[in-house]
């Protein structure tokens, strides 16, 4: 079984170490660098991202958790964790840092106050048997991206259509919204076989 580590500083933990279990890995909690040295992948959860920024530079796991991603440690963020993968960050703190494993720039906080959240089914690429209900709390959206970066998908409806809310660039994925809280797993599942291939292809 693949360990996947849950950066556990902030966000809903919780949520993806039940998504990660049900779609058969291991996970644990990440709160120390030798803990991150040891997963085959690690989840970002849903949360704030400027608090999960002091924390990581709190708790001097900001430069082992970039080392790390630098060096191909596959990942996965949801939400807040899409805007700790990105490259560049807009609508942030000055002081918010990111880890720049993901070639995109995202918006914090896109969508607006009068949409602060809702829900949508997604056409999601990779996951050919149905749309995915995504859920959608104070989300950023994916604002510019390099040509390394595969687009999974983008809204559908309504004004924010054509935005891009999931990505992958290698062996890290991040999606704009929450599949940790529908109890529909498949966007967990797509990560860990990305994960378990990545795996794969070392041997
Ligand atoms: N708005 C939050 C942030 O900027 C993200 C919200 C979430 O993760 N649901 O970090």
């Amino acid at each position: 079984r693949l360990v996947i580590g849950v950066l556990a500083l902030q966000g809903d933990v919780r949520e993806h170490m039940h998504a990660l279990e049900a779609v058969g890995a291991s996970p644990v909690r990440v709160r120390r660098v030798s803990e991150i040295l040891s997963v085959d992948g690690l989840v970002i959860p849903g949360g704030e991202s400027t608090t999960m920024s002091r924390l990581l530079t709190t708790f001097d796991l900001f430069s082992p958790l970039k080392a790390a991603l630098d060096d191909g440690l596959p990942a996965y963020g949801s939400c807040a964790g899409m805007i700790m993968l990105a490259r560049t960050v807009m609508n942030t703190r000055p002081d918010a840092v990111s880890l720049g494993a993901l070639d995109i720039s995202v918006r914090r906080n896109a969508f607006g106050r009068q949409v602060d959240s809702f829900e949508e089914d997604l056409t999601v690429a990779g996951i050919d048997d149905g749309p995915v209900r995504a859920v959608f709390i104070r989300a950023p959206w994916v604002e510019e991206h390099g040509a390394g970066v595969e687009v999974l998908a983008k809204v559908e409806t309504g004004p924010a259509t054509g935005r891009v809310v999931a990505v992958r660039q290698g062996a890290v994925m991040a999606t704009s919204f929450h599949p940790e809280v529908t109890g529909d797993h498949r966007i967990h599942r797509l990560f860990v076989d990305g994960v378990r291939n990545k795996h794969g292809q070392a041997r």
